[in-house]
This record gives structure tokens, sequence and C-alpha cells, in this order.
């Protein structure tokens, strides 16, 4: 140990061929060179760990290099290559302007740019974080990049390419890297365990380049940790232990119970994972990963987006084969739904035990509704009468849990998948409305059909009471009146009033997309209280965005008073009695 180096400095790569998963970027930069094309301003932008200073540090070597190899590659046996390997070369320079961003440090910099190189044709200087300059040290470097020596050469690196100030950016030739692929890294990573002597099980690395994120020298520091953690010998089962990586066997065994839609079996898994110590949101985040997985398992052509090791890879495909693709969607807009809610909600494991419960629900809708399709195969593009609405009620055992599960589902439906009410033919005159039916037809496999909808909604006890649009206005105030912390929403409930339509929908005319989502989202606490409170559990709700030509905003006073008087015709009748007019 005592002449130990850390494997991201030992196998740093010295050439352009031994930079990881790079490719295109190095070739170019090796053209660059061998045709004698060369900037006088580079900008290598990219996330941390993928190569920037490595490339800027070869690229350095090989432009200096007195006897370059016939492929564009630095000797790394010539004088100046050497200087460069043993750190000794006046030719770099390097400055981290994360901390070195003042004006005097720059001006530093410009003196030693004045200087030519004593060995060698360039002077290379590269400024790493450059979007940490200050705007004054930005100024004051400007002039010396728009006009350097022809010997001197700058790369600037940084991870914020805009942060860096368009004067700066226009002055330079951009590289943008790319994070490095998983494939990429287990590669890289299997090579440094051949160098090393140390025996690595494949899954085992792929774990640890997942847990890097793109970044080469994350994932060899990991493997350094995971090395010395294990003596040498790296398993799949040592890896997810040291670094606290939720195995994937417990994704299968969710699946496998959302699959067969077995609850209890969901939440006593998911009770087991917390046992462990593990954090709901990785849960959730790695089960939503875990879906996507599966649904590029599916087909060939999206086989390349998985990145899963090859050993696993088999399992995978097996299981997705049981996974149709609308299920999958559906359950990665749970899982993403239940994330994006997480972090707001204050019983986080009621939050994941209820998208468990939604999740085992999946499989049960799709059966349904492929069950439904068989008994009446859906004629193309008939819309079915409104008189079968009523018809499908009575086919399926009341699931309660379900429509309530199902509401939630629904109301994070993109607008573009919502579907009209199944009230009968839509009036004509609002046929550029965006219906946002809280409806939960979208659920099923195959298109549904309108009777499935109504159907699932009903299931509980029907309670049917009229009442008017007036009461509905009433309650629908009382409603934002209990609201206290959401403002935005109360503020969307005061301004947007609902309007009663047939068959006990009610619409909403919102004027912007947020307050269009904002109510969807909120239909889930909205409509009970509503159907509670109205005695009425059919009352559905409809959100959409008023059109502009619709909307009646009244500036003059002529306009003011019409728009008055269509509110109140009794105004008219006093204008004309008492001779009134407007001035
Ligand atoms: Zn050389």
């Amino acid at each position: 140990m005592d002449n130990y180096i850390v494997s991201a400095r030992k196998y740093r790569p010295s050439t352009f061929r031994s930079v990881v998963g790079q490719k295109s970027l190095t070739t170019t930069l090796k053209n660059a060179i061998q045709s004698n094309k060369l900037a006088h301003a580079y900008l290598f932008c990219g996330p941390r760990g993928v190569g920037k200073t490595s490339c800027a540090r070869i690229f350095a070597k090989t432009i200096n290099c007195l006897n370059p190899t016939a492929d564009g590659e630095a000797c790394n046996a010539c004088e100046s290559c050497r200087a460069f390997n043993e750190q000794r070369s006046y030719n770099i320079h390097e400055l981290d302007a994360a901390s070195n961003n003042s004006v005097d440090d720059i001006r530093t910099l410009i003196d030693q740019v004045r200087i030519p190189p004593p060995i060698g044709k360039y002077k290379v200087f590269i400024i790493d974080e450059v979007h940490m300059l200050t705007t004054a040290a930005f100024n004051a470097f400007l002039k010396t990049l728009e006009e350097p020596p022809h010997h001197a050469l700058f790369i600037l690196a940084t991870t914020e390419k805009h942060k860096v100030l368009p004067t700066i950016l226009s002055r330079c030739q951009i590289y943008d890297f790319s994070r490095i692929s998983i494939a990429d890294m287990v590669e890289h990573l299997q090579y440094v365990s051949l160098q090393e002597g140390v025996t690595a099980e494949p899954e085992a690395l792929n774990v640890i380049a997942q847990k890097a994120d793109g970044g080469m020298r994350d994932a060899l520091s990991i493997f350094d940790q995971v090395v010395s953690f294990t003596n040498g010998n790296i398993t799949y089962q040592a890896v997810i232990n040291n670094l606290n990586v939720l195995d994937y066997e417990y994704y299968f065994r969710l699946t496998d119970a959302i699959l067969s839609g077995n609850v209890r079996a969901s939440l006593l898994t998911l009770n087991e994972i917390l046992g462990k110590g593990f954090d709901g949101q990785n849960i959730i985040t790695g089960l939503a990963g875990h879906f996507r997985d599966l649904l590029v398992c599916r087909d060939e052509s999206t086989l390349a987006l998985f990145e899963v090791g090859a050993s696993i890879r088999e399992r995978y495909k097996e299981m997705a084969k049981h996974c149709p693709d609308q299920l999958l969607f559906k359950a990665i807009e749970l899982a993403n739904t239940c994330d994006l809610n997480y972090r707001a909600s204050r019983n986080k494991r009621l939050l994941l035990e209820l998208t468990l419960i939604q999740l085992c629900q999946l499989t049960q809708m799709a059966a349904d509704d492929k069950k439904k399709t068989q008994i009446e195969p859906i004629s193309a593009g008939a819309n079915p009468a409104p008189q079968t609405v009523s018809n499908g009620q009575l086919q399926q055992p009341p699931r309660a849990p379900q429509a309530a599960a199902a509401q939630v589902m629904s109301t994070r439906m993109p607008s573009s998948a919502l579907t009209p009410p199944p009230s009968p033919a839509p009036n004509p005159a609002r046929k550029t409305a965006r219906p946002m039916g809280i409806s939960m037809k979208e659920i099923g496999v195959e298109k549904p059909k309108q009777q499935t909808v109504q159907q699932t909604i009903t299931t509980e006890r029907e309670v049917v009471t009229p009442f008017d649009n007036d009461t509905l206005v009433r309650e629908w105030d009382s409603y934002a009146a209990t609201i206290d912390k959401k403002v935005y929403l109360k503020n969307t409930m005061i301004n947007c009033k609902p309007t009663l339509q047939e068959n006990y929908y009610f619409e909403v005319a919102v004027h912007n997309p947020g307050q269009q989502e904002e109510l969807i989202n909120n239909a889930i606490h909205i409509l009970p209280f509503l159907r509670q409170r109205l005695n009425n559990s059919r009352i559905q709700m409809r959100v959409r965005i008023v059109e502009e030509n619709e909307k009646q905003l009244a500036y003059t006073s002529t306009e003011k008073l019409a728009l008055l008087m269509k509110i109140n015709p009794t105004l008219g009748r006093l204008r004309d009695e008492f001779n009134l007019t407007l001035d």
C-alpha cells in the first residue's frame, strides 16, 4: 500500500485513444492536429468526470510532441512528452478558475502568455471551471483571447456552458463532452480490474457504472472503494451492500406482485425494503427505472437503450414478455407521479403504498378491458350511443378502492390523452374546447369504451340528488374557502367558477394551462368534496382553457355596460327609463 495511487489517477488516459467514451470528439481533435488546423481557443463543456481536463492535457502534449505517431498521437518518448508526463513541462499552464477567479489571477496568466515556449511549438493555457471567473476577470481576459500571440493556445473547460459569457463563447471552438455510457464504463472498469489483478462480476461493475452516473472519475473512485471493501473479489452482492443499492431482485418481486395484482405481496415487499433502510424516493425512482428497462426490452429496436448488464438481460426480456406496453406506460407514469409528489407528501409511506396499490390494479383493469373488448368488438370510428353507457354498469363486482385509485391516476393525464366525458353528443359550439374529463377511460389496454368509464366510476353505491348551478357554485366556493396553503388553487377556484352541464358534469373555464393543471391535479380532493356535499356520486369535472375569442373582456365603458346588461337585463331597462348616457 505504500505506493498506492488511486485508480482515477493511475488510469488517467495519456493518449486520445485511451480516453473512454468520447470517440468522435477525440477523433475530431486528432484530425485538427494532423491537418494543422488549430484554433486559438477551445471550450470543452460537459458534466464532471467525463475527461475534459484529461483531453485538454493530451491535446497540449500532442501538439507539442516532437515526434508524433502516424495516427496523430503523442509519442510519449520525446523530451517534450516526457516533460509533460512528469509534470514538469513549461508548455502547459493550468488555472482553476473556481479558486483563482480574480483580475490579478488573470493578469498573472496574461503575463505568462507573452513568453514563448522554451521547447516545442505551443504554450497551452487550460482554464478549468471558466464560468467561475468574475466579470472583471472575464473582461481582462477578453483582449488576450481575441488576439493571442501565435504560440498561445487556450483550452477553457466548464461544466456549465450557459454561464460562460457570449463574448467568450463566440471566440472559442466548442466541444461538447457527453456522459460516458454504461457499456463504455463497464468495459474500462473490466480493463482496470484485469490490470489490478482484481476479479469482478460484470453485474457488479454495471452497478458501479450506474452509480457513477456518466462520470469515469467517479466510477473509478467507487471502484477503488469497492476493491478495498471486498479484498479484490468484487461480487454483485458485495457491491449492492457496500453502495447501498437496491437489489434488482426486489424490483422483480414487486413487478411480479403488480402483474398478478397481488397488493398484499407488494406491500410486504415494500415493507421489507424500507426495513433495510432504503429511502422511499430511491425505491420509487428505481421502480420507475425498472419499468422503463422492461419497456425497452420489449422490442429489438429499443434494446440498445437497455444499459443493464448482459447477464441479467435474459431475465428482463423474459419478464418484459408478460408486461403489455400500455401497462408499462401507466406504471411508469404512476411511479413518476409518486416521485414528483414524494417530497411534498406528509405521509410518505402511505404515498408509496397507494402507488403500489394503483400499480397492482393496472393488470386487473387491463383484463377487464380486454374482456369488454371481446364481448363487444369496437366498430371503427363509431361513437357508442349514450344508452350503452348505463347498460355497462352492472357487469362488474364493485371495486371501490379501484375507483378511488383510478381518479388519482387520471389527475395526471396529459391533456392529449384525455377524452371527452361520456355525455350525450357534445355541443357543436364547444368543438374547439379542450375537454379535460376526470374520467378513467384511459386506464385500459385497448382504446377504452365509454361504458367502461361509467362503470368504474359508479361502482360505489350511487346517489344521484339533483342540484342546480347556484348550489354547485356555492359548494365550489365553500371548498375554496377551506384551502389554506395552496394559494394558486384557491385563486383559481375563486376566479374560475363551474358551470353545470348535462348529466351532472360541470365545466370550469380557465385562462391558462397552469390553472388547468392545478384544478386537474386537485380534482382528487375537490370532486369527493362536491359529491358528498351535493349528495351526488355522478359529479364529474371538465376543465378547459377559454379560447381567445371567447374571452369577454370589457375594456371600454360601452363594452362594460354591454357586459353588465347581459348579466343583468334590468340595467338596460334602467338606462332606457331614465334616458341615461355614457360619457
Ligand atoms: Zn512526443
